[in-house]
């Protein structure tokens, strides 16, 4: 009897944009419950890596298997709904609508009649709405509007937004940019109760934050995967000290 494929893995994953290859040959092999931290210069191919991933980008060659189901190029939605969910670097969130309101959107509560106009199914939080509200540190600000919260409150409803769908693999592109150092520490805190519950890849460029949170480290350079392993290998790896961490 065949052993379970990995949660989440990518084969020969390629993307050229005309001919740059901004992606190139990856493979990866995340584990269920596994935090996975990937770390590479700018430029390196990192979001577009998580664009491939959540079927945002094509793929120019490569596949990837979210278990053992190949969901390559079956598009965003439908790669959502199989249970990947993404967060951006920059927050997108409706700022007029309450943190409540936009926890309703995001768990398809609200139907878009048409643009900025929005109808409600119901009016109260749902368990899972305020779940997730408990988890992010925001279930004293429902009722507020989004636009009134700090910058690391923004970040964590967009986190919250993506909960609400109960995602298997959560994708998180600089999830503490911008944070001030206890937001970073209450994120920390937060990427590692998700993990095990969910599997969480995160682009992250602060060492410390990234010892904190994860076991094994992707390096990526110039498209392609450098080195992976914990954060004392890849420290010491001269490869990965001149390309990225000498700098
Ligand atoms: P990182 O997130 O690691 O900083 P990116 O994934 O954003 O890097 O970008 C990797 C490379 O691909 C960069 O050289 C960038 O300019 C290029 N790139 C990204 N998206 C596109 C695009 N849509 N069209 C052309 N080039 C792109
Ligand atoms: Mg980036």
């Amino acid at each position: 009897q065949a052993a379970t494929p990995p949660i989440l893995t990518t084969r020969n994953l390629t993307v050229r944009f005309d001919d740059f290859p901004a992606v190139s040959n990856v493979d990866l092999s995340i584990e269920d419950g596994e935090l996975r931290v990937i770390i590479g210069a700018n430029g390196a191919g990192k979001s577009t890596l998580l664009d491939l991933l959540c079927g945002k980008v094509l793929p120019s060659e490569g596949e990837i298997w979210l278990r053992d189901r190949n969901i390559t190029g079956i598009g965003e939605a439908a790669i959502a709904r199989g249970g990947v969910g993404r967060k951006f670097q920059t927050p997108a969130v409706f700022k007029e609508m309450t943190v409540l309101e936009n926890l309703q959107i995001a768990s398809n509560r609200y139907v878009k009649v048409r643009d900025n106009l929005f109808r409600r199914f119901s009016r109260g939080p749902t368990d899972r709405e305020l779940a997730v509200a408990e988890r992010t540190g925001l279930s004293s600000f429902m009722k507020r509007k989004a636009g009134e919260l700090s910058h690391g409150q923004l970040q964590w409803l967009e986190l919250a937004m993506v909960l609400s769908q109960d995602p298997k693999v959560i994708l998180l592109d600089e999830p503490a940019a911008g944070m001030t150092a206890a937001e970073t520490d209450k994120t920390a805190e937060l990427l590692l109760a998700l993990a095990g519950e969910h599997t969480v890849l995160v682009i992250e460029h602060d060492m410390a934050f990234v010892r904190r949170i994860c076991r094994t480290i992707t390096v990526l350079h110039q498209g392609s995967v450098l080195a992976e392993g914990t954060a004392d290998d890849i420290e010491k790896n001269p490869a990965v000290i001149e390309a990225y961490l000498g700098s």
